[in-house]
Formats: structure tokens, sequence, C-alpha cells
């Protein structure tokens, strides 16, 4: 079982031949509604995969929070934990992209900035019930550190996606046994350049608490990372991507870190869950959108055998 505790996101995405600039005004596409949120993109990751994954979160009484519920119950998503409030409108994210892919986004966290410690207490048997947890940065910290503490209480795994980036408090970092980041977010953890070796960020996480890394690297797959107090004592351990035509890599990252979730529920260690993770995260890349860009358990099959 795995319990995804955070955002749900309606995204609104128009393609532009460039991004406006401030005060001016330029023709897009047509405006595409597709589901998001880093949270629900995992959870529906890895539900499509075949895993049982409860999303606790919320999202608001209105036609977005029901195109989201009914998206995530398509990809196999237990939602009974995401609550409707009528007191908040469902989290947007207003994004505009360029013909070169460059984007800005804008996000409105709206009900998922209500997701609070209450909130999360009052779903505290789904977190403790699941062998994995996964947690990214979209909804209140003090709710985060919340549900941290419920895992760890419960002998639930705590995966830690620390995005959009901020720094983790060392109150949430005690409970977390295994971190999911990008290079980019591993230099403002690690305080280094992004292109320093893998292996000299492992003296900063391991100051931190943290024991394991999964480091993604884009087309170049992912690195595992096994923090020591000195560089030459830490291991790098490289995972290739499978080679895709990428066609949009929005919600690459999720979908990888969603199979990664999957992959330690049922048992696999780090580095077969990092291997099908990339899979996951590849595949996501051929298709235009997060969720709906990601395999099904079938599909994911049908890739590996190619
Ligand atoms: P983020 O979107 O969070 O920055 P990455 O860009 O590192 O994350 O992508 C996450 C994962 O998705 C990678 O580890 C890789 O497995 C997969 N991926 C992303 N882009 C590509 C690509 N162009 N080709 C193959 N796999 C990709």
């Amino acid at each position: 079982r795995i319990c995804v505790v955070g955002s749900a996101n309606a995204d609104l995405v128009v393609r532009t031949r460039v991004l406006p600039k401030p005060g001016e005004t330029v023709a897009g596409g047509e405006l595409q509604l597709l589901p998001g949120g880093k949270s629900a993109n995992q959870a529906a990751a890895a539900g499509r995969l075949g895993g049982r994954v409860t999303l606790v979160g919320a999202v608001g009484d209105d036609a977005y929070g029901r195109m989201l519920i009914d998206s995530l119950e398509a990809s196999g998503v237990d939602v009974a934990g995401l609550a409707v409030r009528d007191d908040a409108t469902t989290g947007t994210a207003m994004i505009a992209v360029d013909e070169r892919g460059e984007n800005f986004i804008i996000v409105s966290s709206a009900a998922n900035g209500l997701v609070d410690e209450a909130a999360v207490d009052a779903r505290a048997d789904a977190i403790a019930d699941a062998d994995v947890l996964g947690l990214s940065f979209e909804i209140p910290m003090g709710a985060i550190i919340r549900a941290s503490e419920i895992a760890r209480a419960n002998g639930t795994t705590v995966v830690l996606n620390p995005s959009p980036f901020a720094l983790p408090p060392v109150e949430l970092l005690a409970n977390v046994d295994i971190l999911v980041l990008n290079e980019h977010e591993l230099g403002q953890l690690s305080g280094l350049d992004p292109d320093a070796p893998l292996e000299a960020h492992a003296p900063a996480l391991a100051a931190l608490g943290v024991g394991r890394a999964v480091v993604t690297l884009g087309a170049n797959g992912a690195a595992l990372l096994v923090a020591e107090t000195t560089a030459d004592a830490a291991a790098v351990t490289l995972v290739d991507a499978p080679r895709v035509e990428a066609v949009d890599t929005t919600g690459c990252g999720d979908a990888f870190t969603g199979a990664l979730l999957l992959g330690l529920s049922a048992g696999d260690d780090l580095l077969a869950s990092t291997r099908t993770a990339c899979a996951v995260g590849a595949i996501a890349a051929t298709a235009v959108g997060a969720q709906s860009s990601y395999p099904f358990a079938d599909e994911l099959e049908a890739f590996l055998r190619e």
C-alpha cells in the first residue's frame, strides 16, 4: 500500500509562440485543462501501474475538483482521503509554454493550502496502514511534518520529493528515509554547484541526516546516492533512462517518483525501483501532459519488452 499526502491541481495550459512580457498580450493556442499537482501526479503514476494508492489532500467543491477526482479514479487512485471543501476553490496552475518549450507557471494553491495538521490527523490511518508515504512541497509544511511523524511512528517508509524547492526543516528530515530530487534541487540542498560530481554532494546530505537519495538526471536517467560524511566514502550508482523521442517532459519527475513509490511498496530494493522509475519517467516524456502521459501496467510491460 502507498499513501501520498499533498497537492492536486487543475493545470490550465496554453501554448504561445513567445511568452508575454509584463503588460503585453499575446495570442495562444487552445486552452487545455489537464489533471495535475505533484502529489496527484505521483499517486496517478503508481495507480496506473497497479498500485494500491490513497491520496490525502483537498480539492474545492467545483468543476475542476470533480475533473480531478474522476481522472484520479480512472487511474486507480483511492480518493476517499481527498476532502471536497466548500470553503475553497480547487488548486490551479496557469501554465504558458512557448515554441522552445520555455514556460512560466503561476500556481494558486487554494484548497491545497488548507491541508493542515488536523486534515492529516483525520487521515492518519491511511498513512499508518501504508508501506510507503510520498511527500512533496505543495501543501503547508506543518502538514508535511505531521504526516512524516505519523509514518515514522508506524514504520511507514518516508520518501520526500522536496519540490517546488524549499529547505526541508530538520523535524521533517529526521523522518525521511529516501530523498528523490533533480540535480537543481540537489544543488540547492547541498549548497554546491549542481554540476559538481554527485559524490561531492554526499557530505552535505549526510550532515542533514539523509542516508539515501535518488537524483533524477533527465534524459540521462537517475543516480542512487548513498550519502557518507566524506565524498570518498559515498556510493553512486548510475541508472540509464531508456532512449525515447521526448515530446513533453512535464510531470516526468512525478511519474518517476510515483513508480519509485510503487516499487518500494512492492518490496523491491531501491536500485530495482529506480530502474523501473526511469522507464516510467521516459514513457511520460513521450506524450503531452502529466498524468495523461503516464503508462498503465500493460503499457510499461510492452515498453520493457521492446
Ligand atoms: P524533473 O522533471 O523533476 O526535473 P527529470 O527531468 O530529471 O525530473 O526527469 C525525471 C525522470 O524522467 C528522469 O530520471 C528520466 O527517467 C525521465 N526522463 C525525463 N526526460 C527524459 C528524456 N528526455 N528521455 C528519457 N527519459 C527522460
